[in-house]
């Protein structure tokens, strides 16, 4: 008799236990599955210039995916974005912007709100001091540690629940970047001479925090007229120049008028370089043979 009492609580007993089977499995399915980084669950974010990718993947690792608006080998002064680029950029959480009034940035950015308006804006550049109308505000080792820091404050507050592993990345690459910092001021403070010849004027914020001269051969984005020319030519003679600087980017021909002249060896570094702290190690090697 008991037991058939028993019965209905019996059957109630098992379904709640089936119940709460249930409700467990369903728990660690959406646990285990919020535990997966899939790549659709990166912060997608957009940059101007190469070197800035590699500020931001140094920061956001393995958090961030960043597109790049100037690609290797074009020409931030005069470049136009594609079609499929506008279209990608649609998805960018964050724009970061170099923020020191270079030509695509001026042209471009007003367009690219329009197209993306829920897309965060963040100026690169706050916090250094910039010079007029000089845009190549990251080819200096201390200005690239404010624009990291930038970046830095930048994914944090998009992404909070990261801020620990932002910080000590940032602190990494920091470190990375004071080092190089340390290395400049080293070698450019024991030279003697101190002007550099350039032909594309990407270096002045380098110049002015290593104490340095940049003598540019391109005058407002063209060749030099015959007597710039020959200004140059005796300027170099006189401080016996033996390098000129060239980007890929930069238009050659008074360089090698210019090399023949002085007798001087032509090197070619890009400011807009990925990899900037090998590039700039590279830049480093250059300015130590001047
Ligand atoms: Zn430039």
């Amino acid at each position: 008799m008991k037991s058939i009492n028993n019965l209905p609580m019996k059957k109630t007993r098992i379904f709640i236990l089936i119940i709460i089977a249930i409700i467990i499995c369903t728990l660690l399915y959406t646990t285990s599955k919020r535990w997966e980084t899939s790549p659709e669950e990166k912060i997608i974010v957009a940059a101007s210039i190469m070197p800035q990718k590699e500020f931001i993947e140094a920061v956001g690792g393995d958090k961030v995916k960043v597109i790049v608006m100037v690609p290797p080998g074009a020409d931030p002064h005069t470049y136009e974005p594609q079609p499929s680029q506008l279209k990608e950029l649609s998805k960018a959480k964050i724009y970061f912007q170099i923020g020191s009034g270079i030509e695509f940035e001026k042209t471009w950015m007003e367009k690219l709100k329009e197209l993306n308006p829920n897309m965060k804006i963040i100026n690169c550049s706050e916090n250094i001091k910039l010079m007029k109308e000089d845009p190549h505000v990251w080819t200096s080792p201390r200005n690239a540690i404010i624009i990291v820091e930038n970046i830095c404050k930048a994914l944090t507050e998009e992404d909070p629940n990261n801020k620990g592993y932002y910080n000590e990345n940032m602190e990494k690459y920091v470190s990375r970047l004071e080092k190089l910092d340390g290395e400049f001021n080293q070698t450019l403070t024991e030279k003697q001479n101190k002007k550099i010849l350039v032909y594309h004027p990407a270096w002045a914020y380098l110049c002015r925090d290593y104490k340095l001269e940049q003598i540019t051969i391109e005058k407002e984005g063209k060749e030099p007229s015959p007597q710039t020319l020959a200004k140059i030519i005796q300027e170099a003679k006189k401080d016996n120049i033996k390098i000129i600087i060239v980007s890929p980017q930069s238009n050659k021909q008074s360089v090698q008028a210019i090399a023949d002249e002085i007798d001087a060896k032509i090197v070619t570094i890009d400011p807009l370089a990925e990899n900037y702290i090998e590039n700039m190690e590279k830049m480093l090697q250059i300015l130590k043979g001047i």
